[in-house]
C-alpha cells in the first residue's frame, strides 16, 4: 500500500518533504496539503506538479479520508494542536520539531497516544539517521573509547531572521542537541544551565547570541554546546565524545580540497537543508517502511519530544535566572519501552 500524505504547512521544510516523497523516496504519495498561507499551498503544488488537494486549514485535510498520515511543518506553537487532532482521527504523524512548545503539551500528546492504543506519533529528529551520528553511536555502544566523560558540542548557523529572538535559541536550535546528545549517551539529563558570553555585533540588538550551555547527566557527564546563530561564515555542526579511553568526533561533510594562491581550502556547507540531506531522506523513509511494513511508525517518538520539551522549558528558565535548572522527567510509560524498532534498540 501508498502512504497517502497531507501536509500541513508549506513552507521551507514542508516543501522539501514534499519534493522528497515525491521525487526521491518510495512507497508515499502527497494527496493533501494546506497551509496558513494558501497562496504557498497552491504554489506548492504547481511547483511539483503533485496532484493534491489543497485544504483551508489543518482539521479539514486531517478529515479526508484519502489521508493515511500528515506531516506537521508549519510553525512550532502550531503542532501540539495539528498532532493531537491528528491522533484523535487515528492518522500517522510525522512532526516537525518541536513536537509542542511546552512540557505540558507534549505530555497531553502523550496521554492522548497511549489512549489511542498504539505509537503514530514521530518527530523530525532526524540527526539519528546522520551517518555520522550513528557512527558515534555504535562506538560507544561497543565501549570503543569506554565510558563517556565529557561531550563537546557546537551548533552555529549563518544568520538568522528578523523574528528569531534569545530563548528561539534553545526551542529551536538547542533542541536538535537535547535529542541526538540524549540518544548518542543514552543517560537522562539532570541540569542545565545558560552562560551569556561578549555579544556578537553581528546579530539584532534584540538578541543575545552566541550563548552556552551545560547540561550535566544522571551520570555525570558534562556537555557543553555553544549556540551561535550570526557565526557568518556558514552552518557549523560539531560534536565530540570524551571518553575513557578515547575520544570520538563527528566526521565533517566532506567537500572538496582546492589548491589555489598559495593556499589549500575547503568550502563550509552554508545551508541546513544541504547539511543533513541524506538523515532527512532516511528518516522519512524509515517512517514510511515502518508503517507499511508493522503498522506504526518506529523512529523518535512522542516521549522523546516530551524529553526534549522537558529539557528545553528548563533551558529557556535557564536563560533568565542564569542558574543551574533541574530537569525532571516523568517516569518512561511501559508503551515507549516495547517498540522493538532498531533506533529504540540501540538505546539499551
Ligand atoms: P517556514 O518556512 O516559516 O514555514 C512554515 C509554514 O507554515 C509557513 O508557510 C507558515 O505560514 C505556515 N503556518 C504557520 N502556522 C500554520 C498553521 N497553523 N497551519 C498551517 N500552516 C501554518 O518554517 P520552516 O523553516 O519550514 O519550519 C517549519 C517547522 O519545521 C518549524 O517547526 C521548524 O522548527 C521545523 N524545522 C525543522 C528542521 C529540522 O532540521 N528538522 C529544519 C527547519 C525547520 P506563514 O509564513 O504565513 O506564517
Amino acid at each position: 500500500m501508498t502512504l497517502r500524505f497531507g501536509v500541513i504547512g508549506t513552507g521551507a521544510i514542508g516543501k522539501t518533504h514534499i519534493d522528497r516523497i515525491t521525487n526521491r523516496l518510495s512507497g508515499g504519495e502527497i494527496v493533501a496539503v494546506t497551509d496558513i498561507n494558501q497562496n504557498s499551498a497552491k504554489s506548492a503544488v504547481e511547483e511539483y506538479g503533485i496532484q493534491a488537494k489543497v485544504y483551508p486549514d489543518d482539521k479539514s485535510l486531517i478529515a479526508d479520508e484519502n489521508v493515511d498520515a500528515v506531516i506537521i511543518a508549519s510553525w512550532g506553537p502550531a503542532h501540539a494542536e495539528s498532532v493531537l487532532a491528528a491522533i484523535e482521527a487515528g492518522k500517522y504523524v510525522f512532526c516537525e520539531k518541536p513536537l509542542a512548545t511546552t512540557a505540558e503539551k507534549s505530555l497531553e500528546i502523550v496521554e492522548a497516544e497511549m489512549k489511542f492504543g498504539k505509537p503514530l506519533v514521530q518527530v523530525g529528529f532526524m540527526r539519528r539517521y546522520d551517518q555520522g551520528y550513528k557512527q558515534m553511536k555504535n562506538a560507544i555502544v561497543n565501549n570503543e573509547i569506554g565510558e563517556p566523560l565529557m561531550i563537546h558540542a557546537v551548533h552555529r548557523n549563518q544568520s538568522t531572521s528578523e523574528n528569531y529572538t534569545t530563548d528561539m535559541a534553545v526551542v529551536d536550535t538547542l533542541i536538535h542537541e537535547i535529542d541526538v546528545l540524549h540518544w548518542l549517551i543514552n543517560d537522562d539529563y539532570k541540569s542545565i544551565q545558560a552562560i551569556f558570553p561578549k555579544r556578537t555585533t553581528k546579530a539584532l540588538d534584540h538578541l543575545q547570541d552566541p550563548q552556552l550551555f551545560i547540561i550535566e547527566t544522571q551520570r555525570g557527564i558534562v556537555i557543553t554546546v555553544e549556540v551561535f546563530t550570526n557565526c557568518q561564515f556558514g552552518y557549523d555542526i560539531q560534536c565530540e565524545v570524551i571518553g575513557e579511553i578515547g575520544t570520538i568526533k563527528l566526521p565533517e561533510v566532506p567537500t572538496p580540497v582546492v589548491r589555489k594562491n598559495a593556499a589549500i581550502s575547503q568550502p563550509i556547507l552554508q545551508d541546513w537543508k544541504d547539511r543533513f540531506i541524506v538523515a532527512y531522506d532516511l528518516e522519512i523513509q524509515h517512517f514510511i517502511d515502518s508503517i507499511r511494513k508493522k503498522g506504526y511508525p518506529e523512529g523518535p517518538t512522542s516521549w522523546d519530544g516530551y524529553i526534549a520539551a522537558v529539557t528545553s522549558d528548563a533551558g529557556v528558565r535557564a536563560q533568565k535566572t542564569g542558574q543551574k535548572e533541574l530537569i525532571e522527567l516523568k517516569a518512561r510509560p511501559e508503551f515507549y519501552k516495547s517498540k522493538n524498532s532498531p533506533i529504540q534498540n540501540l538505546m539499551s
